[in-house]
């Protein structure tokens, strides 16, 4: 059969609708899934010929199977839990801080039912969204003013927009980080509306380069934590303390980018100090912004705390609209924000400091359970291992700090790693690995302990005997 022959041999859409063995999928599946399917699979068939990778003739059955695939794959399609496993605690990919409990049960009651969003029970008036969560972070932070927008780029947009549009900004330039792509300072401060004036080097910024960019034009000294890498060596920045003074002696504005705001010590919880928004305003910084999905625990939120006129200036800017919270976020930060009243209890109460607090004896029990489990059921081809490990905690937090952890590890002659990954990423739910040293690891930190028998069950079923491609 010749290319045009082949072409020509190809059904129509309707022709492969009208197949009795797909009515079953039709009734289980979305019709446009179906049809989509369809389309995909002809598609495909249609490149494959031209593409001169096939000589057959298409045959209706294969149709059908592929169909069947492509439409249950469509059909599922979409955002949805998966087994973390890279024992990466903020992987921003899968979403950074997973919630405490008491905020998804918040976050369902306010999605479900009408809701006290912005009316005050007392008067019967209309009040400000952002009450709760202001008062709460005054409680805990001891700040004059707070509030949150959509996230901690929009808090940099909106606090630089507020202080210094038309006027300039300076920054080191060894503070002018990019955090995953997606925020890169100079271009968020760019939109803002402020000019730019960087000072100091990559690696040195002392206080005289700072005093030197100082002109009739300048609004703002802003800091930025290096929130995602390290610098060593040859390194200086100038402390926040430092900047304070200079800001205030020249009726500047002092504003710190924290990033990942952690609201406790870190050093109690055996991992490192992490800067904290109550030091820096202690420093003398005015205005201190940080994510509510890092190391706080919470939903995506900026927050935005420090001296309450410039912070009321912010919440009159039309942009603060722009940015603003929905209810959801809302109910959870709050609910995350109250947990923070009783302190002794966060490792209990927030997931992120549970998964930090694990011991790495406990994860490598659970860990040699489930090797033990799954073991005698996978095929020969899977060689599975328990190992001592590291963990990263991620998404712009803590760059230089690892945690002692116990990994399952994934090897075969047979199939590569990527393969591995692969099968994992397909599993319901899927279960998203790491791959180090050509081994797919499972690391047990970031795997909530009830998700261990889902763990069991799927690597079973996916490696269970014969081609598990
Ligand atoms: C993470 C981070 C940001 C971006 O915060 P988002 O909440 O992701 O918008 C900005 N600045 C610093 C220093 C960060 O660490």
């Amino acid at each position: 059969m010749d290319k045009q022959e082949l072409l020509r041999s190809i059904p129509a859409v309707e022709r492969v609708l009208e197949e009795p063995d797909l009515e079953a999928l039709t009734c289980k599946l979305p019709r446009w899934t179906v049809t989509e399917a369809v389309r995909i699979v002809l598609d495909r068939i249609r490149h494959a010929i031209v593409e001169a990778r096939t000589m057959q003739r298409p045959q209706m059955s294969e149709i059908l199977q592929d169909v069947k695939c492509v439409a249950e794959q469509l059909a599922q399609r979409g955002i949805g839990r998966v087994v973390n496993a890279t024992g990466v605690l903020l992987h921003t990919n899968l979403g950074r801080a997973i919630l405490c409990e008491a905020a998804v049960e918040a976050v369902v009651e306010v999605a479900r039912a009408y809701s006290s969003l912005e009316i005050d029970l007392d008067t019967g008036k209309r009040t400000s969204r952002l009450r709760h969560v202001e008062d709460l972070l005054k409680r805990i932070i001891g700040c004059e003013a707070a509030t949150a927008v959509n996230n901690n780029a929009g808090a940099v947009l909106l606090a630089l927009n507020t202080l210094a549009e038309g006027k300039e900004t300076i920054v080191s330039r060894g503070e002018l980080i990019e955090i995953g792509g997606s925020f890169r300072l100079p271009e968020v401060v760019a939109k803002s509306g402020t000019t730019m004036v960087e000072v100091g080097t990559t690696n040195r910024t002392h206080l005289d380069d700072y005093k030197r960019a100082i002109s009739g034009r300048t609004a703002v000294i802003l800091k930025v934590h290096r929130s995602n890498f390290e610098m060593t060596g040859f390194v200086e920045s100038v402390p926040s303390r430092q900047l304070a003074n200079l800001a205030r002696n020249n009726d500047l504005v002092l504003i710190e980018d924290l990033g990942s705001g952690a609201l406790i010590d870190y050093a109690d919880f055996g991992v490192e100090h992490e800067p904290m928004p109550q030091e820096c305003l202690k420093n003398g910084v005015d205005i201190v912004t940080f994510s509510g999905d890092k190391l706080l625990g919470g939903p995506q939120a900026g927050i935005i705390v420090g001296r309450k006129h410039l912070i009321e200036e912010m919440k009159v800017n039309p942009l603060a609209r722009a940015l603003r919270l929905d209810k959801m976020t809302l109910a959870a930060l709050e609910v995350t924000l109250r947990l923070y009243l009783e302190p002794e209890r966060l490792r209990q109460t927030i997931p992120i400091l549970k998964m930090i607090c694990t011991s790495a004896d406990a994860l490598e029990a659970r860990a040699t359970r489930i090797r033990t489990l799954i073991e005698e059921k996978v095929s020969e081809m899977i060689e599975i291992s328990v190992e001592k490990e590291r963990s990263q905690i991620g998404g712009g937090s803590l760059p230089g700090v690892s945690l002692e952890t116990a990994v399952i590890k994934i090897s075969s002659r047979h199939y590569s790693p990527a393969e591995i990954s692969s099968v994992l990423r397909r599993c319901q739910p899927p279960i998203i690995a790491r791959i180090s040293d050509e081994k797919v690891i499972l690391d047990l930190r970031t795997v909530q302990p009830s998700d261990d028998e889902v763990l069991i069950a799927q690597i079973t079923a996916a490696f269970a005997g014969g081609d598990t491609r």
